[in-house]
């Protein structure tokens, strides 16, 4: 187990466009459900570089 991952993808009626938000805090934006999830899956995951708060 590599515990759990929270992959968000919404749907962004005005622009009719999906965007999807990785965990890791990168969002990407396409037309295709499919290419969203291979995305989600196979992008760079950005690691925060250090442990303090990010917000
Ligand atoms: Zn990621």
């Amino acid at each position: 187990m590599d515990g759990a991952r929270t992959l968000r993808v919404s749907l962004r009626a005005a622009a009719g466009q999906l965007v999807g938000r990785c965990w890791c805090g990168r969002t990407h934006a396409g037309d295709d459900p499919v290419e969203m999830w291979d995305w989600l899956d196979e992008h760079e995951h950005e690691e925060p570089a250090c442990r303090s708060a990010a917000r």
